[in-house]
């Protein structure tokens, strides 16, 4: 099953945190035991799961802008978004966490989050989820 929504960043780089939107579509799915896997389906975009408190939201940005400094990107020729495209590849597209009682198996400070590396623009998260409940519902 495949479910998505679409967030519309304000920054070049920015976290948003979709953890509730995620956890509302794995509540609807009303699959006891499974997979889910969150994805975006933008080579600039990423999703990463880390604790939503303000200063460590900051430390990501500035550990982003680190680690793409100080070189000269042959892609900036084309359309000058290097960075993006190497943030998102790093940091990954794409997570799976596992369901277990209708809930994603995450710890307390694990929030989902769509990382915005080339915005501002509007963003696509889908969320694919596998039942493995024996025997299946319905
Ligand atoms: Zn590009």
């Amino acid at each position: 099953m495949n479910k998505e929504f679409s967030i519309s960043t304000k920054a070049r780089y920015q976290l948003i945190d979709i953890s509730a939107q995620v956890e509302e579509i794995i509540r609807e799915s009303k699959i006891k035991n499974g997979l889910a896997f969150i994805f975006t389906p933008h080579s600039t975009a990423a999703i990463l799961l880390t604790e939503n408190e303000s200063g460590l939201k900051q430390d990501w940005l500035e550990v982003f802008k680190k680690i793409v400094s100080g070189f000269d990107f042959l892609h900036n020729q084309i359309d000058d978004n290097a960075d993006s495209h190497i943030l998102s590849g790093l940091v990954g597209q794409g997570k799976t966490l596992a369901i277990e009682n209708n809930k994603l198996i995450r710890g307390t400070w694990q929030q989902i989050f769509l990382v915005e590396l080339d915005g501002p623009k509007t963003r696509k998260v889908m969320v694919k989820y596998l039942d493995a409940t024996h025997p299946p519902p319905r």
